[in-house]
C-alpha cells in the first residue's frame, strides 16, 4: 500500500505541487523585507554600535580616568594615558578605542561609573583603511557631542532595568 501511495505521490509530482502551494500562498502576504538604506527597522536602547565619550552639560568630560574599562575590555582594545590637573582632578590625555579589535560586548559602558563611554545606535562607520578605525579621545567625543541627545534617552528609556 506504501509503495502504491509513493509512487502515486511520484507521478502526481506531489512535493512540487506542495512547493508551488507554499510559493503561492506567501505571494499574497504582507512584504517582510526591509529595503535598507531607504527603510529602516527601530533600534534597542541597548544597541551597540560606535562608541562615543560624553560630557557633563557645562562642557567638562566625564571621563575621570578611572580606567576600569580598560582593565575590563576583553578585546585590550582600549589604551589610556592620564594626568592630574593643576585643579586635583584627573583626566585622561589619551583614550583610543581600536574598532578592529572591538567585539562590541558593551561590558565598557557596563564598568564605567559615570556613564562616559556608551555604545550609540550609530553603526554605519564601515572603512577601507584600519586606521580610520581607529578612534581617538577626539574622535570619541565627537561622535558623543553629535549624539548626547540619542544617547541620554536611551540611558533613561533602560535606566529603569539597571
Ligand atoms: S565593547 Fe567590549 S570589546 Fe569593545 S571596547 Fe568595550 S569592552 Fe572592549
Ligand atoms: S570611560 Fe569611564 S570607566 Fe573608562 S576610564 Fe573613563 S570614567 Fe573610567
Amino acid at each position: 500500500m506504501q509503495l502504491i501511495k509513493r509512487a502515486f505521490k511520484t507521478w502526481m509530482l506531489w512535493e512540487l505541487v506542495k512547493g508551488l502551494a507554499l510559493t503561492i500562498r506567501y505571494l499574497f502576504k504582507p512584504k517582510i523585507t526591509v529595503e535598507y538604506p531607504e527603510e529602516r527597522t527601530p533600534l534597542s536602547p541597548r544597541f551597540r554600535g560606535l562608541h562615543a565619550l560624553r560630557r557633563y552639560d557645562s562642557g567638562e568630560e566625564r571621563c575621570i580616568a578611572c580606567k576600569l574599562c580598560e582593565v575590563v575590555c576583553p578585546a585590550l582594545a582600549i589604551v589610556i594615558e592620564s594626568e592630574e590637573r593643576e585643579d586635583g582632578s584627573r583626566r585622561t590625555t589619551r583614550y583610543d578605542i581600536d574598532m578592529t579589535k572591538c567585539i562590541y560586548c558593551g561590558l565598557c559602558q557596563e564598568a564605567c561609573p559615570v556613564d562616559a563611554i556608551v555604545e550609540t545606535q550609530h553603526f554605519e562607520y564601515a572603512s577601507e583603511t584600519r586606521e580610520a578605525l581607529y578612534y581617538t579621545k577626539e574622535m570619541l567625543l565627537d561622535v558623543g557631542d553629535r549624539y548626547e541627545s540619542q544617547i541620554a534617552a536611551n540611558i533613561a528609556a533602560d535606566a529603569k532595568y539597571h
